[in-house]
């Protein structure tokens, strides 16, 4: 068979289950608020833009001046790629994480494929929460290490399975991971982060954090997960990604000098993949100081909002999954029906994401709504009454 008749085939088959993925074209006119090509309007509730720093001035201006310095940087970091704007980010970057050192990649998912295919060896074994982001996932795959894959949060799990391996004949030199996002892409829950440390220090674990959706969002000045527990020294490697709440474009990870220097001397994406540009190093690195000096500001208004979206969406009986974070899992099952949810909303003007297999299990297909300090109430009410109205419109069609 032809390559291209049996990708039609597959794409068919994707079609039939109602899992097809399209890109939309869309231009974000404010943080919140983005056109189609007609110049019809959507208020967002789909992005990452927790602090809707995006559009902010001084991001932008920034972003602006960085230009005077070259629209590329067009070399690898460690030939013409390091500007001076990248080392004092990963100052900066480290100095908020409270760690020795950081390094910054190009994005968060090179970030994780970068850290755990430099770091691991044939004869480690990586233990993964069965929920990690895709990049975590995919970190995995690339390795040559032994991976485990726990349940979700389940520190009972997590510690059988070391257990198991820990009466497997290790070599000397083996050495154990546990890797888990800090706050969870799809579900929005929050990592046992004081379980998951003591369990590392009991076998002696290496453990590393994923916090892409918690910077900004939870602990002291939004610095994550670790922070938001007190344990900024117990996390051996936190990992982040500069293009959520950080309003940019890249990733890095943070921790001890001697990961770092490790990193940049093994790490494939880092070494071989061309350095970011300095308009993009200039806008994370401005946006995060916005964030550290009007942090009280952000987090307040981002979890007010939040609180205001969840208690309008329980109270008009959607099924969301229970949670303090920004992200809103609005629980549907089946992908059709989160689709048909997602696309009636777009019609009214309301752009929020269904999220279906692969990206969560089989029969939990949701709409994912995700919330920032950019919001105002009134789009937050407005697109609350919407959502619940159109549910019910849904359930009435389909006698559910
Ligand atoms: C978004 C995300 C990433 C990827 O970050 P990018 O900078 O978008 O590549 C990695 N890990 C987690 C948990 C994420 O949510």
């Amino acid at each position: 068979m032809k390559l291209e008749e049996k990708l039609k085939e597959e794409l068919k088959a994707i079609e039939n289950n109602e899992l097809k993925r399209e890109i939309n074209e869309l231009r974000f006119i404010s943080p919140t608020v983005a056109i189609d090509k007609n110049n019809k309007k959507y208020t967002v509730f789909a992005s990452n833009n927790y602090l809707g720093l995006t559009h902010h001035p001084n991001v932008i201006e920034e972003a602006k001046k960085a230009c005077n310095f070259g629209t590329g940087s067009t070399g690898s970091r460690l030939t013409t790629g390091t500007s001076f704007e990248a080392l004092e980010l990963e100052k900066k970057l480290a100095n908020f994480k409270h760690t020795e050192s950081s390094l910054i990649f190009n994005t968060g998912y090179m970030t994780n494929l970068g850290v755990l295919y430099a770091l691991t060896d044939p004869n480690d074994i990586i233990f993964s929460d069965a929920l990690n982001h895709a990049s975590i996932i995919d970190g995995c795959k690339i390795t040559k290490a032994t991976v485990k894959i726990y349940k979700h949060k389940d520190i009972e799990d997590l510690e059988n399975k070391i257990q198991e391996t820990d009466n497997r004949k290790l070599e000397e030199t083996s050495q154990k991971f546990i890797v888990t996002d800090g706050i969870f892409s799809m579900d929005g829950d929050i990592a046992p982060l004081p379980e998951l440390v003591k369990i590392a220090k009991k076998y002696n674990c290496c453990l590393i954090i994923d916090d892409a959706h918690a910077v900004g969002v939870i602990g002291k000045n939004g610095s994550g997960t670790a922070s938001y527990f007190g344990l900024e020294k117990e996390v051996d490697i936190q990992i982040g990604t500069l293009s959520k709440a950080l309003a940019s474009e890249g990733g890095y990870v943070a921790g001890k000098q001697v990961f770092i220097d490790y990193l940049i001397n093994k790490s494939r994406p880092f070494i071989f993949s061309t350095a970011l540009s300095p308009s993009t190093i200039a806008s994370a690195k401005e946006a995060l100081a916005i964030l550290e000096n009007n942090s009280n500001y952000y987090l307040e208004k981002l979890s007010n909002n939040t609180k205001m979206m969840r208690k309008l969406l329980e109270e008009g009986g959607l099924a969301i999954v229970d949670g303090e974070t920004p992200i809103i899992p609005i629980i549907i099952g089946s992908a059709g029906l989160a689709t048909e949810f997602a696309d009636t909303l777009l019609n009214k003007g309301i752009l929020v994401s269904a999220i279906r297999p692969p990206s969560v299990p089989k029969g939990s297909s949701r709409l994912r709504l995700t919330i920032s300090a950019a919001h105002s109430s009134e789009q937050i009410v407005n697109a609350g009454k919407i959502i619940i109205e159109t549910w019910k419109k849904i359930k009435n069609k389909r006698n559910l």
